[in-house]
């Protein structure tokens, strides 16, 4: 037997919060339909609003999520629940390395695939606490955020973007402020999507690992150890960081990311979602918790791994940037860990999404640390496409 029949998933200890308040546990599947119109391997946000998009069309297509582990193991169940799309400084530092019109095309993009979650799941808690731009404010940020809002204006949407006074650690701090964004508990809206692919007849086969595919078949190994076969009318892999087992030529290469929550705190500063250093550190306050995360860019090669155990490293830079945050250190750390996401050889924005392995087998992906805004635009643009 190489799994067991319950899929227990991550073990505790790795656990995210997410995974710990709303655990998810699947009867794992020993057997899998022979042949199915479209085949998804991986149930994380983007395989699961493909398979959304999908199912909810006029005649829709017979369809197979593949998942060798939890629902989204990689990144989706374990991120840091920010619903988007963009801040002042990582935007003005997006320019300098991509288009002018790729970097507002992407900001719109993330914007759409926020308004689309909250359309298509009205009632999700969500947090509208809007975001704040703790960096140096500088004159080009100043005019990037009116560009930004006239654009917002030229599509007949409000601005989303003004400077204002905030607190930060005790003490004031001017910040660009995005009162469109807000936080959500990944889980929750990870399973929101799962059960609402089930009802539309989604068939799902969970603790199932695709071990390779192409030209219309797949090789799986069941969760009772069993070889099978699946043969697809199309295929879309649907991996982010575990794309190279699938595909030999990927672009896309793993990238961890450390997150810690602490205990309950009084912490001073604004509630809102927060971001520093360019966005490389992020936070925001949960259950009266402070969440924070980051130090990706400190510690970058030693990051380039699917390995989930966090780092001592990393913790003591959050921990570090957790005082300043909170304004003293009477507070202690109650969860770290990793998350492994997918990064499309180092671009931030990247307009493509799709790579055609053959004629009916796909790689997709929504890159780095905005998927759970990018994935729905990228799925429901795939699903558009679908014959
Ligand atoms: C620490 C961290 C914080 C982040 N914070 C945010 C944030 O606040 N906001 C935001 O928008 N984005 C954030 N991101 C990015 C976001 O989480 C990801 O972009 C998004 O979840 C990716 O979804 P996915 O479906 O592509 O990948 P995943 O969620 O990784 O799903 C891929 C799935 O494929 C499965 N799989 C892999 N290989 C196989 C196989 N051979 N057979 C079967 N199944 C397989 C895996 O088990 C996994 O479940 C963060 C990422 C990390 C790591």
């Amino acid at each position: 037997m190489r799994r067991p029949y319950y899929n227990p998933g991550v073990p505790e200890r790795l656990k995210s919060y997410w995974e710990l308040t709303l655990p998810v546990r699947h009867v794992t599947a020993t057997s899998a339909p022979a042949s199915v119109d479209v085949l998804i391997v991986g149930a994380g946000f983007l395989g699961l609003w493909l398979a959304y998009f999908l199912s909810a069309r006029k005649n829709p297509p017979r369809i197979l999520v593949v998942e060798r582990d939890t629902l989204g193991y990689g990144a989706s169940s374990r991120n840091a629940g920010f619903l988007t799309c963009g801040h002042i400084s990582e935007i003005v530092s997006d320019l300098a390395e991509s288009p002018r019109e790729a970097v507002f095309a992407a900001f719109l993009r993330r914007k759409q695939g926020v308004q689309t979650i909250l359309n298509e799941f009205p009632d999700l808690l969500t947090d509208p606490c809007g975001s704040a731009d703790y960096d140096p404010i500088t004159d080009e940020k100043r005019a990037l955020a009116d560009e930004l809002n006239a654009t917002l204006a030229s599509r007949g949407e409000p601005p989303i973007y003004d400077e204002r006074e905030l607190v930060f650690g005790g003490k004031p701090r001017r910040a660009f402020f995005n009162r469109f964004d807000r936080g959500v508990h990944p889980v929750r809206l990870l399973k929101a999507l799962h059960e609402r692919c089930a009802a539309h007849g989604v068939t799902f086969a969970h603790g199932v690992e695709v071990m390779n595919l192409g030209d219309g078949s797949a090789n799986v190994v069941l969760a009772d150890g069993k070889p099978a076969k699946v043969k697809y009318g199309r295929a879309f892999i649907c991996t982010n960081a575990f794309a190279r087992q699938l595909n030999a030529a990927t672009e896309i290469v793993p990238g961890r990311g450390q997150v810690i929550i602490t205990t309950p705190v009084e912490a001073k500063t604004s509630h809102a979602l927060g971001f520093l250093n360019d966005g490389y550190d992020y936070f925001k306050f949960v259950d009266g918790r402070l969440l924070i995360g980051g130090g990706r860019h400190m510690f970058r090669e030693r990051e380039e791994t699917t390995d989930l155990t966090p780092s001592v490293e990393v913790r003591n830079y959050l921990q570090a940037l957790a005082r300043q945050v909170i304004g003293h250190d009477r507070f202690s750390v109650e969860r770290h860990w990793a998350g492994i996401m997918g990064f499309k050889s180092g671009a931030h924005v990247s307009l493509t999404h799709e790579t055609r392995i053959d004629a009916r087998t796909s790689e997709l992906h929504a890159c780095g640390g905005m998927g759970v805004a990018l994935s729905p635009v990228v799925a429901q643009q795939t699903a558009a496409n679908f014959p």
